[in-house]
């Protein structure tokens, strides 16, 4: 007879080992169905976040951001280095035991909490029974009271750049966080999130990069204050970023790849060594749910859910990047928590309105709440507050002083509505507006608040000071 879990949980990503530890956690038997097999060819669990993105792709940002700090960024302390070599296969290997101790440390949290992992492609089959596809072909079905579904995402291709990451010459993010040598030239299609990481990375370890990005706005989701200073910053650092300009055609050649794009000047050609798409990532729902299942996707090809996260089917839920809603590792661990309490009778909840968003160059990119264009755009009256980290005595002493923090009030309640930063460490600095925002704290509440010196929080009381025009260190305009 088939075994009944609580809880299947069908993805062992971010969003599902998570939601699978909670389960497990508030006293539900718990099975997570992962199929990932990783480099070395053995199961893994942690999905695309641990195996090939927010980690790998971490690690290698550091190294590559401490080999060019080696390089150009000791100079003005005083401080000459020579003979500074790159060893990129240890650079590389260092990414591979880091993404290993981590998958193999959920594998072993898996074990401590009691969750069972079923080993192959789960599908969802009617009345929650739930059918797995071993790796070695062999089938089993369980039953469950509740599944939940996070099976993340996937990239998109375009027609004009097939992606085949094991020639390695057009290859997707998966592709670029394992090249064995530093190409001279690397071309980037699409100018968002993984193209400005992994872009950044081959920059810095000696690329020249070129990005093809198709539209005429540079990162669209960002405040354009913020966007319009970041674009700026990259270029300083040789990031060639071609705003407008759709590829429309690629070509193989001896010397690599013959990329054709168009942009408002015309048509062109450029050849690079190797040419990384990063135009997106969509929902990875092949073969998640049999047809008898009737599972509802929506005009996407997200499965639909509800603010519970609960799909079409009751007691069916889905979570993480399958489902709408920023895909974001965090965003999907905390949807992982909700659904896990509301099982056990809890208040599950999770606040949409303020989820950070991090891009890891340098300077770093972060952001909460409402940007300055969306404000407008809802007529939301509204306060900005701004500080520059050319003011801030830590960020000088970091020589890190460009970039500035702003943040969005509401003018008559001056309940903070967003925060903004691009400067050192805007991915640590961005929590404190995340947690005021949580709490409905108001810009005077930042203001009110001591931040010691010398640090770089000084730059986010400032920037709440400045919301009313009191900034000390700075003139109030
Ligand atoms: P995934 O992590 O994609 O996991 C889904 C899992 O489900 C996979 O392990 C897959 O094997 C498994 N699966 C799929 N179908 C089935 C099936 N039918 N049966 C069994 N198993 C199945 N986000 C951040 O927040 N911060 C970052 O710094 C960041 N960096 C990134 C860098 C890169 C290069 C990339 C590509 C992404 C990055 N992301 C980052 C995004 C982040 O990786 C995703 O938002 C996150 O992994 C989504 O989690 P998930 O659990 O929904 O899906
Ligand atoms: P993205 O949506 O961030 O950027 C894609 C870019 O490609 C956009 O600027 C878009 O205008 C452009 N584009 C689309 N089609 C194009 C075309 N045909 N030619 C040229 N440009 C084109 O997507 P991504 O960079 O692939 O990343 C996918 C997602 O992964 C991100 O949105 C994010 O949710 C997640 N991610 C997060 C992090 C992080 O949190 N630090 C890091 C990497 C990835």
């Amino acid at each position: 007879m088939a075994k009944t879990y609580d809880v299947v949980v069908i993805g062992g990503g971010p969003a599902g080992y998570v939601a699978a530890i909670r389960c497990a956690q508030l006293g539900m038997e718990t099975a997570c169905v992962e199929k990932w097999i990783n480099f070395k060819g053995d199961p893994a669990l942690g999905g695309t976040c641990l195996n090939v993105g927010c980690i790998p792709s971490k690690t290698l940002l550091e190294s590559s951001e401490e080999y060019h700090h080696l390089l150009e960024g000791l100079d003005s302390h005083g401080i000459h280095v020579e003979g500074v070599r790159l060893d990129l296969d240890k650079m590389m290997g260092r990414k591979e035991d880091i993404v290993l101790q981590l998958t193999n440390g959920i594998s072993a949290l898996f074990k401590a909490n009691g969750v069972e992992w079923l080993k192959g492609h789960g599908k969802l089959l009617a009345d929650r029974q739930v059918e797995i596809t071993a790796h070695d072909g062999s089938v089993d079905v369980v039953n469950a009271d509740h599944v939940i579904i996070a099976t993340g995402s996937k990239p998109i291709d375009i027609g004009s750049a097939p992606v085949n990451n094991i020639e390695g010459l057009i290859v997707n993010s998966t592709g670029a966080l394992s090249f064995h040598e530093v190409p001279k030239t690397l071309g980037v299609i699409g100018a968002g999130v993984i193209g400005l990481e992994l872009g950044s990375v081959w920059n810095r370890l000696g690329s020249k990069v070129i990005m093809f990005e198709a539209v005429d706005e540079f990162l669209a989701l960002a405040d354009q204050q913020i966007a319009r200073d970041a674009f700026r910053q990259f270029k300083k650092l040789g990031l060639d970023i071609r705003l407008g300009a759709r590829v429309t055609a690629t070509e193989k050649t001896p010397d690599g790849v013959k990329v054709s794009f168009k942009d408002k000047d015309g048509d062109h050609e450029i050849t690079v060594d190797k040419l990384l798409v990063s135009v997106g990532r969509r929902p990875n729902t092949d073969n998640v749910a049999a047809p008898e299942a009737e599972l509802l996707f929506d005009e996407r090809g997200y499965i639909h859910v509800d603010d519970d996260c609960e799909t079409s089917l009751p007691g069916v839920y889905a979570i993480g990047d399958v489902v709408r809603g920023p895909m974001l590792a965090h965003k999907g661990s905390e949807e992982g928590v909700m659904v896990a309490e509301n099982l056990a009778g809890k208040h599950g909840h999770l606040n949409y309105d303020a989820i950070p968003w991090v891009i890891y160059t340098n300077p770093e990119i972060a952001w909460v709440g409402k940007t300055e264009q969306a404000l407008k755009t809802e007529g939301i009256p509204y306060k900005v507050g701004t500080f520059p980290f050319s003011a801030n005595g830590r960020a000088k002493a970091m020589e890190a002083a460009a970039g500035m923090v702003k943040m969005l009030a509401h003018a008559q309640t001056d309940e903070l509505l967003g925060c903004h930063i691009i400067g050192p460490f805007a991915s640590e600095l961005i929590q404190e507006a995340v947690l005021a925002m949580e709490f409905h704290a108001s810009s005077e509440d930042l203001a009110r608040t001591i931040h010691a010196h010398p640090t770089l929080y000084e730059a986010m009381h400032e920037a709440a000071l400045s919301v009313h025009g009191h900034a000390i260190h700075k003139i109030n305009t």
